[in-house]
This record gives structure tokens, sequence and C-alpha cells, in this order.
């Protein structure tokens, strides 16, 4: 079905079906959620706030969370944020994206509050009622006034904000239409071929693309249902799994690996899943860890490519009976992707260069920044930021991201290269290469390493095991073996900036 807007879209499913659930909780329909909706729509007019007026939002992960963003878009601009953020985080985002009012949860402490008052921006309480169904809440605020644009937002207005998240420069403002959501919407319901009878369990956070589009906005699209838990637990989704009896899940690749982690000891759990797949994107799934996955849940596992300015997803790997490629992250699913050379030139099939991307689902441009656009955007593609090569069946493979290539004295290393390797070793459960600075030749290559439950390995170990299969200036000259590695807000592993979190800012 087409639509270009979060209320159409929310047409798309059937009264009594349900949209929304949560753990122990019983699930909103699609009836309720269009009520909610036209409901939210109507309270944000009444405090002054329509099409276009952005609404910061800070709630704790879950069903509320997850309607919030629907409603609110459907009348406005959302802007989600990390409820994990300090006041003075808090205090940048609010300002840089100029929100009108601020929604946080009824009750909760969180620094936002602080960091709105200080800045002068209203905030508006929620309340769940969850006894309505899982999602339902009421609005409250003393802020009123006329909305300039009230009524359900229009198609090329802005649904969604989000910032980049920056690990090398400030973070630039993506603004996502209406248009923009939808069509990835659309586009992820078409790959995974969802439907009304498809439940994912969301375990992604909600202030990130993955969670939002892929978790949430394709399932609605799609008329099925979306169950949402507090957030990623290791230690709680084999009990999910049982109670909501999902269909599928999508996750970044630390969490399946935490997930399986765990398989063996809830074996029974895994037996009574039925899932029909499972989805990984946000970062590259090691080859390794989507067989182990797709031996434990007896489902394809679907590895696709998303970011941030293109709505999330830009390809994909097929469901059976299309080939799945291990390793790569599929073929287009939704924008055209072509490689580019430097001087804005598409290169032939095979060639090594920047992924380039241009469709519906694509931003714009960042948010008063020329510069930024300038740079990111040659002969109407956008440039992802990404190296990649396209095989002979369109299947795209990532090198890695082009800031995070290890020059090593002007060799250029891929750490995503040497983490496949290192991956084949026995005692590995997790790994991420990095570069850390020295002082001849400029970087050098390092590695951080998670070894398998009950077993040990050792930093030479590693560099033995890693010397015979890669030439020797691709072999980490360090190896950290730890018991976790430090991720980004999103559950991400970071490669800038692991060295000197990792104390490896020195010179050897
Ligand atoms: P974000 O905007 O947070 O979704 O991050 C987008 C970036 O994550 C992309 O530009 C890629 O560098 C990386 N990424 C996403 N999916 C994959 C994947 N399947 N394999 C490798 N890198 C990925």
């Amino acid at each position: 079905m087409a639509f270009a807007t979060v209320s159409e879209l929310l047409k798309v499913g059937k009264d009594g079906d349900p949209a929304l659930g949560a753990p122990e909780t019983k699930a909103l329909d699609y009836a309720g959620l269009r009520a909610l909706a036209a409901a939210t729509v109507g309270d944000l007019n009444a405090m002054g706030i329509g099409r276009d007026d952005r609404v910061a939002i800070v709630l704790p992960n879950g069903p509320e969370m997850a309607a919030a963003f629907l409603c609110v878009a459907a009348g406005a601009t959302t802007a989600p944020l990390n409820p994990a953020y300090r006041q003075e985080e808090f205090e940048f985002y609010i300002a840089d994206l100029k929100a009108k009012a601020l929604l946080v949860q009824a009750g909760d402490q969180t620094p936002a509050r602080a960091a709105a008052a200080k800045l002068g921006v209203p905030t508006i309480e929620l309340t769940p009622t969850r006894d309505n169904g899982a999602g339902s809440y009421t609005l409250a605020s003393s802020l009123r006034g006329a909305a300039a644009k009230p009524g359900p937002a229009q198609a090329e207005d802005i649904a969604l904000i989000l910032h980049t998240s920056g690990t090398t420069s400030r973070p630039k403002i993506v603004p996502l239409a209406q248009s923009n959501i939808c069509a990835s919407a659309r586009h992820i319901g078409a790959t995974l071929a969802l439907g009304a009878g498809d439940k994912c369990l969301n375990i992604m956070p909600l202030f990130h693309i993955h969670g939002l589009i892929a978790a949430v906005l394709s399932s609605l699209g799609a008329g099925g249902s979306t169950v949402c838990t507090p957030g990623f637990n290791a230690l709680k989704f084999f009990a999910w799994l049982d109670e909501a009896k999902p269909s599928w899940y999508t996750a970044v690749p630390t969490m399946h690996q935490a997930i399986l982690s765990r398989a063996e000891r809830n074996a029974a759990s895994l037996a009574a899943a039925k899932l029909r797949f499972i989805r990984s994107s946000s970062a590259s799934l090691p080859p390794q860890v989507m067989l182990e996955l797709e031996k434990a849940f007896g489902c394809p596992v679907i590895e696709s490519y998303g970011m941030t300015e293109a709505a999330h997803q830009m390809a994909s790997n097929p469901l059976p009976p299309r080939e799945r490629k291990p390793g790569s992250v599929g073929v287009a699913a939704g924008p055209e992707i072509a490689i580019m050379d430097e001087e804005g030139k598409i290169l032939p099939q095979g060639a090594l260069g920047e992924v380039v991307i241009r469709g519906p689902n694509v931003t714009k441009g960042y948010e008063a920044n020329p510069d930024a656009n300038l740079k990111a955007f040659a002969g109407g593609w956008f440039r992802t930021g990404d190296q990649g090569t396209l095989d002979e069946g369109g299947y795209l493979r990532i090198t890695g991201r082009l800031k995070e290539l290890i020059n090593r004295g002007g060799e250029k290393v891929s750490p995503l290269e040497v983490d496949e390797i290192i991956m084949d070793h026995p005692a590995v459960a997790q790994v991420v290469t990095f570069a850390m600075p020295h002082d001849k030749l400029g970087e050098e290559v390092a590695a951080a390493v998670v070894p398998r439950d009950g077993m040990s390995v050792t930093e030479r170990e590693i560099r033995d095991f890693a010397a015979q299969r890669l030439a020797d200036f691709k072999v980490p000259r360090r190896v950290v073996v730890l018991a976790e590695i430090p991720k980004g807000a999103t559950g991400k592993l970071q490669r800038i900036g692991l060295a000197e979190k990792l104390g490896l800012g020195g010179n050897k």
C-alpha cells in the first residue's frame, strides 16, 4: 500500500489487530493506536505545536516511546534523544535542534528537565495508561497556543530529526521527511515480506534510526506489530522470546553475539522459538556469527546495511530462496547504489570506492550546514563515507568506513579484514581492530579481543594466529584481551577513539 505520511501509514493495520505490545502487557490494537495519534495531534495543536514544530522526546525505551514517536510524528517533528545523556548533552541537543517543547514521562527525574528549563523550553508530561493497551498514554502541559500549521503532517514535512554520531566532528542534524521514513518502512517491509501476521521483538534503542524504522515503522507499515522491551538485556531475552512468540527480531551484531553466548543454556526457548528470520544491521556481522545464529535458531539471518541519512535501510541480503552472501550486506534494497571515486566519477562493477546512494528514503541534506552538504552530495548522489565494492550479482561488500581505515605510514589496513581473520580463532568471541597512534607511522594496527565464555587467550596467541594469515603490516601490533569492549550509545563498537579509551594513546 502506498503511504507517504505517518498518519497514512497508521491506516494500513486493521481495527482489532495488535499494533504495539510489551512484556506482560495487553496489546494496543490499530483502532486504539489511531485514536491515540488523533488525540496526540489534537493535544499538541492546542499547545501551539503543529507541523514542522520540533518536539524533543526523552522517554525510557518501551511501548510509550514507540507510540509517542508515531503519534507525535503524525502531526509534528519528532527528535528522540538518548535518555542516558547528561544535562550538558541535553542542553546542546535541545538547543541545537530548536525544540519547541520537551516530552518526558511524568515523574521521571531526567536531567533533560533541567536542560529544558535552562533553555526556556516548556515540557509536556506523558503518563502511561497501560491498562488501555501497551503504549497508551495521556499528555499534560501548561503550554497553550494556536499552532501555525495544525492537522496531520504532509509528505514533505520533516517527521524525524536525528544527529549523526559525530565521532570525529560536531554532530550534524539529519532531517528526515515523512516521505523519507515512509519510503524506508516500505522498502524494509518489501525486503522482509512483512505482513499483518508478523510480530517483531524490539530490543533496539528507540532513539536510533534502526529501532525506530526497522523495528517499529516497518512493522506498522505492513499492518503487523512490534513488542517493545525496555531495551536489550541478554539475561531477559529468552523469557521475552517465550512470552511474545515473535516472528522476527532485528539487532546490531554485538547483541546477536551476547544472545549467542547464552544460547546453550536456553535450548528449550530456542527449540520453541519459531522465527521466520533474524535481521542484523548497523555494523558488520562477522560471517562466523551469522552461521552460528542460523544454526542456533534454525532460520535465515538477513544482514542489511543502514544509515541515519538514508532513514536506515540501503541494502539487504534477500530472504530465501534468493542467495544470502555472508560477509556481504546484500543488494540495493530501496535506494540505488553505486561506487564513486574521489572525483565524483561512478566506477565500473568490481571497483573499490565510496558507496553512494540516491532514492526516496535519502535526506535532502544536513540542516544549516552547507559545507557538509557540499562534501556529502555529488551529482545527485549522497556519499555514505563507507568504502565498498559491488560484485557481478549486485551484492555490496563494505570494506570499512573511509574515516576508519588505518593508515599505517601510507599503507591502508581495513580493520574489518583483520576482524574477520581473528574471529576464526576458536577462543575468540568478539574482536574489534582499530588504529593506535604511532610516532613514525602515524597509525599502527591494534585489536581488542573478548574470549569465549570459559576460555582464555593471550596477546601472543592472537598475534601468532593473525601472522599466519595476514601480511605483516596488517598484524595487530598490540592486542588487548578484555571482558567487554566499550561501546557507543547504540550498542555499536566504535573504532574511532578506542585507542584513547583503552589507554593505547602513547607510541610504541
Ligand atoms: P547509523 O547512522 O548509526 O545507522 O550508522 C551508519 C553506518 O553504520 C554506516 O555508514 C556504516 O558505516 C555502518 N553500517 C551499517 N550497517 C552495516 C553493515 N551491515 N555492515 C557494515 N557496516 C554497516
